[in-house]
């Protein structure tokens, strides 16, 4: 295995800091498919080691970033890896670099208040999360290990302790130029652009015309990102600068959630109750995000380029999101009378709060006539008030050149059976805590085949039920 640490040669980037060991650490989860992937073979002992920071491997070198970041819209200079550390970075078979990433590893000089340890509730729903997501073809960091420990942390209540390795091609945020930018230190942006370059996209030249090129990069990356999480339902809950992958990944899952119920405002954090990061926002939260980006490379970037990378976002998204659509209604393509129907359903499924993943799931049943298949009925709470609008979409479903049976496998392919809702989580969260890894088991390998129509499982591609309304997730994790 082939390790090294190159990002922790910038000493004026972050600080060299070792784990704080965890006590009576247990192996928890390994995803042995990933690290064969990313050519790492360890025994279990050795991960369990490594993940609650009593072992390092040779080429090693655990390094906290520093980094900055808008925090619901405010600037809070100086943020960094509070808790969590930049063990490596590891050369994958086919040369791609990866970070290994540490979270819970202890006290780093940027923990401010916090006690730079993670519970295993979050640990678990970041394991969890970033599982489904990798499986649904949405781009994420990935989840290396688990591991519990015997310390009770202290959040809200007291709560088992956990640390979890992580793994993506890199960690950079906008945070991180922000920092630079706003510290007074530009002359370290062009650095860590130059880093970028080399170790994730070396087709890209070095010098304000690659650099435009890296923006428009970043501006396309992340468009096609949220244009797949309001697709699939998926809402972050914290989209602050920080938390703002430069290669467009899924990254810190904090309070997120899938929709259940349709609702357009859904706030899946219950510490923004102004909405700020409500479903319906986080495109344009997107877009806010790449300007506060753009601001902390203005000296490197011509601002016409910078201008016109962000100009194509709104369009960028649209398109993706307007396909992602398309394939989810089962229509080989967009008619004219279409955009009507589609804006139609979604005022319906907010109006009768149905299930978000089910609907689109069971409406690939319907056939371009008879009667409502039951399943579909099922999750009209009045099916009646739905009566025209099937109407119009079986009389535009005979304008198909598909099968029925064609149609149905296309939408089975894109509309999951089986996504991570809250009360899936927290049934396996609360095992887990008790020592039982078999429901947290069960819902990996769920979620590895989302697509999937396993029967026996059918409860849990059934919509939450109603005690999941009172799960409670907030920021503290
Ligand atoms: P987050 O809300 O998890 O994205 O974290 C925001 C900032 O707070 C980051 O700089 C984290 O490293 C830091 N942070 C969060 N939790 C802790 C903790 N328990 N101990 C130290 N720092 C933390
Ligand atoms: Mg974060």
């Amino acid at each position: 295995m082939l390790l090294d640490n190159q990002y922790a040669s910038f000493n004026w980037a972050g600080s060299l800091v070792e784990p704080t060991p965890l006590d009576s650490p247990s192996l928890l989860l390994v995803n042995y498919d990933l690290a064969e992937s990313l050519g790492i073979s360890l025994d279990d002992r050795q991960w369990l080691e490594i993940t609650s920071g009593h072992r390092l491997l040779p080429g090693m070198t655990p390094f906290a970033q520093v980094y900055a970041g808008h925090q619901f819209g405010g600037f809070s200079p100086r943020l960094g890896d509070g808790r969590a550390l930049l063990l490596g970075e590891v050369v994958a078979p086919g040369g791609a670099r990866w970070d290994l990433h540490l979270k819970g590893a202890g006290k780093t000089p940027y923990s401010r208040f916090g006690d730079g340890r993670a519970v295993l509730r979050s640990s678990l729903r970041e394991y969890l999360a970033s599982e489904a997501l990798h499986y649904l073809g949405i781009p994420t960091t990935r989840a290396l290990c688990l591991v519990g420990s015997g310390e009770p942390v202290y959040r809200e209540q007291v709560e088992p302790g956990a640390a979890l390795l992580r793994a993506a091609p890199s960690h950079l945020r906008f945070g991180h130029f922000e920092y630079f930018y706003y510290s007074g230190q530009p002359e370290h942006i062009p650095a860590l652009l130059d880093y970028l370059i080399d170790t994730q996209w070396p087709d890209l030249e070095k010098g304000p015309q690659g650099y435009g090129a890296l923006f428009e990069r970043v501006v396309t990356r992340t468009a096609e990102l949220i244009a797949r999480w309001q697709a699939v339902g998926f809402c972050h809950g914290v989209m602050n600068t920080d938390n703002m992958s430069m290669l467009g990944l899924t990254l810190d899952y904090g309070p997120y959630g899938f929709l259940d119920a349709y609702d357009p405002g859904h706030i899946c954090n219950h510490s923004d109750p102004a909405g700020r990061y409500a479903y319906d926002q986080q495109p344009a939260v997107g877009l806010w995000n790449l300007q506060r980006l753009a601001q902390a490379l203005s000296g490197h970037i011509e601002l016409d380029a910078l201008q016109q990378s962000l100009g194509q976002y709104e369009h960028q998204l649209l398109t993706a999101y307007s396909e992602h659509m398309r394939q989810k209604l089962g229509l080989e393509q967009w008619h004219e009378q279409d955009p009507a129907l589609f804006r139609d359903m979604f005022s319906l499924l907010a109006e009768h709060g149905v299930d978000y993943s089910c609907w689109f799931r069971r409406l690939a049943l319907l056939d371009a006539e008879g009667d409502l298949p039951a399943p579909l009925a099922a999750l009209l709470p009045k099916p009646d008030a739905w009566h025209d609008w099937f109407a119009r979409y079986r009389a535009r479903l005979v304008l198909e050149s598909r099968t029925q049976a064609e149609r149905r496998a296309a939408m089975d392919a894109v509309n999951p059976n089986y996504v991570l809702r809250n009360h899936l989580a927290q049934r396996a969260i609360e095992r887990a805590e008790q020592g039982d890894m078999a429901e947290a088991d069960t819902l990996l390998q769920l979620l590895a085949r989302p697509f999937d129509d396993r029967p026996e499982f059918n409860d849990y591609a059934e919509p939450a039920p109603a005690w999941a309304a009172s799960l409670c997730i907030s920021c503290s994790s």
